[in-house]
């Protein structure tokens, strides 16, 4: 799958991508992201990416020239955007990101993730430019790049071949509820054992055990 992130801070990427999992999908090939750095489309001698808020108030907003120019030219549309690529800004007032989007965008062999900064993004960015707005939770980061991070690494535990085979096929709001809990050596920490079924090796009562303990959690969740 492709992946092509728009931002004013590609450095942002480097360290997270470089580990683990994501790396290790980068580099079998499954994961092909592109980092592009929005400065690089601006066509003045400053390089000028934000501007003061037509209307007052306080904050710089995105303009949409160097935008627009670098969405364009690396999916190589032209204005009139016959593309069937999906083109995402990440914005807390977008959809809210959940199991059935990163699904929906893994079956795509290609996205492209707008990051905003500052005060936002002019919306005809929005408007004229993305196919989707997408939130990562109802509050407000400083930019589009930790969402944009979040969305590529769930997006890309639903790609087959990248989480190893022994992993459980069925992870947390897969189907609206939550996993079991998991314990691991020692078998007693601090004077906690972990629950005795765990160790019975019958596998009929540690499989009845978790989905009790998963529908549990997943009602809890539920009432907060
Ligand atoms: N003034 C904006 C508002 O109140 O909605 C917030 C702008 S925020 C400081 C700057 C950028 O961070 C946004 O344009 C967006 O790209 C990103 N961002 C912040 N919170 C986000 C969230 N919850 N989900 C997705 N993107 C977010």
């Amino acid at each position: 799958m492709r992946v092509d992130v728009f931002t004013l801070f590609p450095a942002m990427f480097q360290s997270p991508f470089a580990e683990s999992i994501m790396q290790r999908a980068m580099t079998q090939g499954l994961l092909d992201l592109r980092v592009h750095n929005i400065r690089d489309y601006t066509i003045d001698r400053h390089h000028v990416c934000d501007d003061m808020a037509f209307g007052g108030g306080g904050g710089m907003v995105m303009k949409p020239e160097p935008i627009f120019t670098a969405v364009e030219s690396v999916l190589k549309i032209s204005e009139s955007h016959d593309t069937v690529v999906p083109i995402i800004l990440m914005s807390p007032a977008g959809r809210r990101f959940s199991h059935k989007i990163a699904v929906e965008l893994a079956m795509r062999p290609r996205i492209a993730l707008i990051c905003g900064h500052y005060e936002g993004v002019d919306e005809r960015v929005r408007e004229r430019l993305c196919t989707d707005a997408i939130s990562i939770g109802d509050y407000v980061l400083t930019g589009g790049e930790l969402p944009a991070m979040a969305i590529v690494d769930a997006v890309l535990r639903q790609l087959p071949g990248v989480l190893p085979e022994f992993a459980p096929k069925i992870e947390s709001h897969a189907h609206g509820s939550l996993e079991y809990p998991h314990y691991t050596r020692p078998q007693v920490f601090r004077g906690w054992a972990v629950p005795d079924v765990l160790l019975s090796g019958n596998h009929a009562v540690i499989e009845k055990w978790r989905k009790t303990e998963s529908a549990q959690r997943t009602a809890a969740a539920l009432e907060e």
